[in-house]
């Protein structure tokens, strides 16, 4: 069976995609199994961040290595956090990223005056990186959007990030962190981008 390692150490990102490749017929080891500290993500798009990471892990492993470069782009803040969006809200004293909670009472502060409904539409953006070895010259590149809208304030304890604030659209009213763990992973730009990779996968061997 093949190996590869995730390049991530977000323990949200690594358990669905754990999940989402359970049955793919390849052995998924973390990168933190080998001690591979997060790269920098200095790029200035989610190709270039997910290619970045996937390179930086399969450099230090020695495997090929498939990285999630993801994030929420919300129309009514020109597209913030983006890129941006597992750093959005800073810890004042120690200017690291401040974590989940933070970010989402951020998000929720800058949209205090956008009413509910379609001014305050957004979508989960997920760009999947995999590199047969770091200086692979082809990485495999799939992306996929997620649309929905920011909730007025969280629900549901499911996922990770900013699930708690996504409402998606034709469930019901439900934000994503309180979708059952399956159905995100149908309707979810991770796991939809995921599809792909396995779609090519199958074409091209890995
Ligand atoms: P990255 O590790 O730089 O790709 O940052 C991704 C960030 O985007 C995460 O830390 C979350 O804040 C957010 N994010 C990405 N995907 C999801 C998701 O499926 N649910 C909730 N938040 C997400």
């Amino acid at each position: 069976m093949s190996q590869l390692v995730l390049a991530t150490g977000n323990a949200g990102k690594l358990k669905e995609l754990q999940a989402l490749l359970a049955d793919a017929g390849v052995e998924v080891l973390s990168q933190k199994q080998f001690d591979v500290p997060d790269a920098d993500e200095t790029g200035l798009s989610f190709v270039e961040n997910a290619i970045l990471k996937a390179r930086h892990a399969a450099r230090l492993t020695g495997l090929p290595a498939l990285a999630d470069d993801s994030g929420l782009v919300v129309d009514a803040l020109a597209g913030a956090p983006g890129i941006y969006s597992a750093r959005y809200a800073l810890d004042p004293v120690s200017g690291l990223p401040a974590g989940d909670a933070a970010n989402n009472a951020k998000l929720l502060a800058a949209l205090d005056t956008v009413p509910a409904g379609p001014a305050r539409a957004a979508r989960f953006v997920c760009v999947l990186a995999f590199v047969r070895h770091a200086d692979d010259p082809l990485p495999v590149l799939c992306q996929a959007l997620w649309e929905g809208e920011i909730a007025l304030a969280p629900a549901g304890a499911q996922g990770f990030g900013y699930d708690p604030l996504f409402l998606v659209p034709g469930e019901g009213g439900l934000t994503s962190a309180e979708l059952p763990r399956d159905r995100k992973a149908q309707l979810s730009h991770r796991g939809r981008a995921l599809l792909q990779l396995r779609a090519r996968w199958a074409e091209t061997g890995l």
